[in-house]
């Protein structure tokens, strides 16, 4: 499933295409995957010029004078950008026929989807402002302050997109693992320095594979059909069974919050006592590690 990195990535590679074009048709083939009503949603985004093209947790927005088309890619979603006369690949849903005022030759957006989990939708401008961070644009300080008050176990937390928006199971292994901290620990047995350390972490993983185009394993690639980089940098993802690159012990996978979860159980030890809180006069009474 593409996460921020892979989004990241088209939407670095849309942003200069897309911009200052008009949508002028959109053509559905097969089965389209939006959601609520279809002509609705083909004439309010007919003709309209595209004016910015954002990003949040795993989802893009196209930004138009009247609405916002929101693309999230699901598992195998894919966005193409394509002369007109290029040849249409199998389990393409979607043509969107773009010219710019300059140069009146079209290109086509292409949205193609073998597993059909991917979703398009027309947001209400107001909804499109109510948000919780984003891994990639917040601070690390806005991250830990909406970590630290949750009871959830690590994996799960990061994991739901209610506290932070754009991690999925890649990214949340490799920052756990980086930061030493057991997917399974509850966040309120880890202690604020860790927590904050896990923070930095998770900005430095995906700042590397967002540098190199995000991490394709099946069908991720970018608009123009290329593959992301950062799978050779992987230190814990899918590698069950090998040896941790930092001690050399048999990495394990289980299964937290539905996902096969890597780790290494000798780098990565659970917190199981509460954490020490920063209130002096609490210390002595809470045993924190
Ligand atoms: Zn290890």
């Amino acid at each position: 499933m593409p996460e921020l990195p892979e989004v990241e990535t088209i939407v670095r590679g849309l942003r200069p295409r897309l911009c200052g074009r008009t949508i002028k048709s959109i053509q559905l083939l097969g089965r389209p995957s939006f959601r609520g009503e279809v002509p609705l949603f083909l004439t309010s985004i007919k003709n309209q010029p595209v004016l910015s093209v954002l990003r949040h947790g795993k989802t893009i927005l196209l930004n138009m004078p009247g609405n916002t088309l929101s693309i999230h890619l699901g598992m195998t979603g894919q966005l193409l950008w394509s002369h007109t006369n290029h040849p249409v690949e199998p389990h393409t849903h979607v043509l969107f026929s773009l010219s710019s005022i300059d140069d009146q030759s079209y290109q086509q957006l292409r949205y193609r989807d073998i597993r059909r989990f991917g979703r398009l939708k027309l947001l209400d401008k107001q909804k499109t402002s109510n948000r919780v961070p984003d891994a990639w644009e917040c601070s690390i300080d806005e991250m830990f302050a909406a970590l630290r008050p949750r009871n959830a176990r690590l994996k799960h937390a990061l994991l739901s997109q209610k506290y932070i928006a754009g991690l999925g199971n890649i990214y949340v292994d490799e920052s756990l693992f980086s930061a030493g901290l057991h997917p399974a620990s509850s966040i309120s047995h880890v202690g604020d320095k860790r927590l904050r350390r896990l923070c930095e972490e998770i900005k430095q993983v995906l700042k590397t594979s967002i540098n190199l185009g995000g991490t394709s394993f099946r069908n991720y690639v970018d608009v123009h059909g290329g593959r992301g980089g950062f799978k050779g940098l992987l230190s814990i993802y899918g590698k069950a069974g090998r040896p941790c690159p930092r001690c050399g012990a048999t990495i394990e996978k289980i299964f937290l919050a539905g996902r096969g979860t890597h780790f290494c159980s000798h780098c990565q030890r659970m917190s199981s006592l509460p954490r020490r809180t920063d209130i002096g006069n609490n210390l002595g009474k809470v045993k924190g590690k």
